[in-house]
């Protein structure tokens, strides 16, 4: 068996800055070779879709708080080993990239979390870690939200004349958006402290601008090499 490395790579940076956009440019770059593979771990995504047949996470997560830290740990967990397992078993061992880098968005938010994350991380080895943080001015991302529409299609796209580009309709803001600034205030009490931790703690680290997400996407992947 090929020596293969686990990369976790940790993504901090306001609410609606861009990550998602960028990871999914990274994976592009990830796509053209055969020796890195870039898998996606989302926490918000991931209760998003929690919300819509749980109304306690759907109070939470539209109130635009954290959710509890216990059930965070959980599914940062779960969806960890999943990912990792689900590309372990969909690829044949010798086209399985020697190089997989796990983006993780939305973990760890609070001081808790990261004490969480800090122990998994030291009891599994193989596991190593880096931090990306996006830099986005508060104007542009209160900006962005205000001008974000997402349409029943699934598409997200910036609010024109002539509606979802895929199918044409207006399309709506997401509860998210319509949150942002007491998502932005939650960032500041919670996962500020974080991300200090993490600048001063991460050996591997980069920060990127991200009002430029395909340069920022372009950055972190030649940071990654
Ligand atoms: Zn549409």
């Amino acid at each position: 068996m090929k020596q293969q490395e686990f990369l976790l790579l940790m993504l901090f940076g306001y609410p609606g800055c861009g990550k998602g956009t960028i990871v999914h440019n990274v994976k592009k770059m990830a796509e053209k070779t055969s020796d890195v593979e870039v898998i996606s771990v989302g926490l918000g995504d991931y209760f998003r879709q929690k919300a819509l047949n749980d109304i306690n996470i759907r109070d939470v997560v539209d109130s635009g708080e954290l959710i509890a830290n216990s059930l965070a740990n959980e599914a940062f967990e779960f969806l960890l080993y999943k990912a990792v397992t689900d590309y372990v078993i969909a690829t044949p061992p010798s086209q399985q990239a020697s190089k997989v880098i796990i983006a993780l968005d939305g973990y760890p938010r609070n001081v808790q979390q990261w004490h969480n994350f800090v122990t998994f991380v030291k009891a599994k080895r193989h596991f190593k870690v880096a931090a990306a943080f996006v830099d986005v001015p508060l104007e542009e991302i209160i900006r962005r939200a205000g001008v974000r529409r997402i349409c029943e299609c699934g598409r997200t796209f910036v609010a024109n004349p002539n509606g979802c580009p895929d199918c044409g309709k207006v399309g709506y803001p997401r509860t998210d958006d319509v949150n942002i600034e007491k998502r932005i205030a939650v960032f500041d009490r919670e996962t500020r402290q974080v991300v200090h931790i993490a600048q001063q703690l991460v050996e591997h680290q980069i920060s990127v601008d991200g009002c430029d997400t395909k340069t920022a996407a372009e950055q972190i992947w030649q940071f990654l090499q």
